[in-house]
């Protein structure tokens, strides 16, 4: 029912499918982040981090969740939906959830260099916007946070250690 909250065990099967993409990035050698649009228990709209292959700066995983989402239920705004990451989203995903008025986001990891949600800023609970979302963090965290980490371990040496962490869901390797 619509109506009633996910459960937890819900919301781990979706961050779950979300590492799954998490990792497709990692074999295509992007920023191991992925995100997964659910309504009603039903997916509408998948992502992963495509950053080098776009050569885009927005290419998120989240983003791209959002796109389809939007694209499929042929609505600009996604009120009922859920909208689950690996990784803390950025103010440019923060700022699209917020557009789309997506009423709930789940993510792993936080994120000390990007994260517009909980670590540099709480963009998705501000009082001062007329919409706001619920946030729930820290599901399945740990295993998001090692896919990055053996991910940047595996860039150090090619090139010089692309700033250890912090994803951005692609943006730190910018200036690395
Ligand atoms: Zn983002």
């Amino acid at each position: 029912m619509s109506s009633l909250p996910p459960t937890s065990a819900e919301d781990a099967r979706w961050l779950a499918r979300c590492l799954e993409l998490a990792r497709e990035a990692a074999a295509a050698d992007e920023v191991p982040v992925g995100a997964v649009l659910v309504v009603d228990g039903v997916v509408v709209g998948e992502g992963r981090n495509r950053v080098e292959e776009r050569q885009s700066p927005f290419a998120h995983a989240e983003m791209e969740a959002l796109q389809q989402a939007v694209q499929v239920l042929g609505a600009k705004r996604l009120p009922m939906a859920t909208l689950y990451c690996t990784l803390e989203p950025c103010f440019l995903c923060a700022g699209a959830v917020l557009h789309a008025r997506v009423r709930r986001v789940v993510f792993g990891a936080r994120d000390p260099k990007f994260g517009a949600v909980r670590s540099l800023g709480s963009v998705l609970e501000d009082p001062r916007l007329n919409h706001r979302c619920e946030v729930l963090e820290g599901v399945e965290a740990e295993a998001s946070a090692e896919l990055l980490r053996a991910f940047f371990r595996g860039k150090r040496g090619g090139n010089g250690g692309a700033a250890g962490g912090g994803a951005g869901g692609g943006g730190s390797r910018v200036g690395s």
